[in-house]
Formats: structure tokens, sequence, C-alpha cells
């Protein structure tokens, strides 16, 4: 007589929740930290990421905008972020690993309201 098997799958949404508070933390945290203790600030991105990881959670692009995606070390601006806005594109420099990358500038009249035509 065997018994259902063992579910897994029975953790994780609660989990997953307080995973996602944690990192949220994590990442005040590292805000809070970045402009006197660089390296405690890159540490909490780190361990948010690797909660992140072990949940299979996205960050959302507010919290992806906090650290470098090369190098993951919380971005200061004025410290080791440059912030340029060149042809319509913010282009964001790391100071830390030389990395730039590009953004469109989106207005956002238009992007928040849907116009249909
Ligand atoms: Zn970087």
């Amino acid at each position: 007589m065997s018994r259902s098997k063992r579910r897994y799958s029975k953790k994780s949404a609660d989990n997953i929740r307080i995973a996602k508070e944690h990192i949220a933390s994590l990442l005040t945290r590292a805000r809070s930290v970045a402009k006197d203790n660089h390296p405690l600030a890159h540490r909490y991105v780190t361990l948010a990421r690797k909660v992140a990881m072990k949940f299979r959670i996205r960050l959302d692009s507010d919290q992806k905008r906090l650290f470098c995606q090369h190098c993951y070390r919380f971005l200061v601006p004025g410290k080791n972020l440059r912030v340029r806005v060149h042809e319509h594109r913010v282009i964001y420099y790391c100071l830390d690993c030389k990395k730039f990358w590009r953004k469109p500038v989106t207005k956002k009249r238009e992007s928040k309201k849907k116009v249909k035509r």
C-alpha cells in the first residue's frame, strides 16, 4: 500500500511570497547603506539575487534598475553610475565594470494612457 507521493509543490506559494518580501527588504537595505557602505550594498544585492534564483522569482524592472546587470554592484548615480541622455535614449554607464547599457526614453504621459486609434 503506497500512500500518495510527497508533494513538493505544496510548499511553494507561501514561500515565494515570503521570498519576494525578503528580496524587497534586502534591496531596500542595500539602498539605505549604498552611500556609506558600498561593499555591503553589493552583498545585499547578491543575497537578493540568490533568493530570487532559488525561488525562480523574476525581479521587476524597478528592482533590476537598482543594480548593474553585469557586475551586480548596487548603482548610486554620481558615484558608480553615470547617466547620460543621448538621442532619446538614456545611457547608463557602470563605473565599476565599465559597461554601459541604453534605455529608450519613454514619455510618461503616453505610456500610462494607451490611446486607441
Ligand atoms: Zn557593472
